[in-house]
């Protein structure tokens, strides 16, 4: 069987290099580009898909949560939190499919022609039959577009990368630096990435920070209920099926472990739509909901628990998916 996916990031060369162990599998990625992301994974998804620790530039055991004149450290309960360099992380991936026997072109899908993708290629147009298809085109998706599909729902953020050295992640809650959702600063080296939603939040956390920086807008999906995730011999993962986490927006994890459910569901002959929603859908439901409080009055209240230790175990328990011992 011929599968054909298109995205080489987190989602579709994960994809692509489980499914290459039984099947003819094409990788199409656009270029090897540098993803605008905070980076910031769940330590454990190193372990749990067997992805190379020497990706990992920063292994954190806390984080800060900033509302106001409050600032929250939050005990990760050990190194949980890691940041890596996208660039170098999507293109290991990459490699790790080729490594299982994935054929990998730098191309651009263009669009359908008699049942066949049409694949850009050094200029030159090339169709590439397949009896699946896996969209793995992030969050703009054109294979989503071509085939008429509702676009993921989506919001703008603002990103940039600055010339100073942090210790650790800093989320800020007030609205005037992260709007609707927060602003955040998460170290990468000699560098710290930052970001916000709009880009007035981006402007005023720019001021808060002083530093003076142009921000580039990028869009992350905003997960909802129904967002259609398959059409015929065609698949959708990661971004290009909105699998991003509601409020905290992590979406490498997801990517990565919605590509795995999706693999399975190719190999084993299972409903991909029940699989996810087996695995993941009450969680991203309960964040979804966590998230609209975060949006209304209730958000003071919601930082103002975190100063209980219970609180913030609660929270760090639901983050990783797993219960800890009273301490
Ligand atoms: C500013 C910002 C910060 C973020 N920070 C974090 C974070 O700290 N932690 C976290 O977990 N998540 C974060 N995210 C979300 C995370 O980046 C995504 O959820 C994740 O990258 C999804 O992986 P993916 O493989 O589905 O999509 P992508 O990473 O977007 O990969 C899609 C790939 O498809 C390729 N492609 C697109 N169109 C075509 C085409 N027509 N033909 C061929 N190839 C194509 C692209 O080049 C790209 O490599 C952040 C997102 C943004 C915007």
């Amino acid at each position: 069987m011929k599968i054909l996916v298109i995205g080489g990031g987190p989602a579709g060369a994960t994809a692509a290099r489980l499914l290459a162990k039984k099947f003819d599998v094409t990788l199409i990625q656009d270029k090897n580009w540098d993803k605008p992301c905070g980076g910031g994974t769940k330590t454990k998804i190193f372990d749990e898909m067997d992805i190379p620790k020497n990706l990992i530039k920063h292994k954190l055991s806390y984080v800060y949560m900033c509302y106001k004149k409050e600032k929250i450290k939050i005990d990760l309960k050990g190194e949980n939190l890691s940041i890596v360099l996208r660039k170098e992380f999507d293109k290991t991936l990459r490699d790790l499919a080729v490594k299982n026997g994935a054929k990998l072109y730098y191309g651009k899908f263009k669009k359908f022609e008699d049942k066949k993708a049409l694949i850009e290629i050094n200029k030159e147009k090339l169709l590439f039959d397949y009896d699946i298809l896996i969209g793995a085109d992030g969050v703009n998706s054109t294979v989503r577009k071509v085939l008429n599909l509702p676009p993921v729902p989506k919001t703008i953020t603002h990103y940039a990368r600055i010339d100073k050295k942090t210790d650790t992640c800093k989320f800020y809650f007030d609205e005037e630096l992260g709007g609707k959702y927060y602003a955040w600063e998460f170290p990468h080296v000699n560098k710290t990435h930052i970001g916000s939603v709009d880009k007035n939040s981006f402007n005023n956390f720019c001021k808060y920070l002083n530093v003076n920086v142009k921000a580039k807008g990028y869009f992350i999906p905003t997960w909802e209920e129904g967002i259609i995730i398959k059409k015929d011999n065609i698949f959708f993962v990661g971004d290009a099926a909105g699998q991003v986490m509601p409020m905290s927006f992590e979406g490498i994890y997801y990517a990565v472990h919605s590509a795995e459910i999706l693999a399975n569901s190719i190999i084993y002959n299972l409903d991909y739509e029940k699989e996810w929603n087996k695995r993941f859908y009450k969680q991203f439901k309960f964040m979804k909901l966590i998230e609209r409080i975060n949006q209304t009055k209730l958000k003071n209240l919601m930082i103002k628990l975190h100063k209980l230790k219970k609180m913030r175990n609660f929270s760090v328990s639901l983050w990783l998916g797993k219960k800890f011992k009273k301490d």
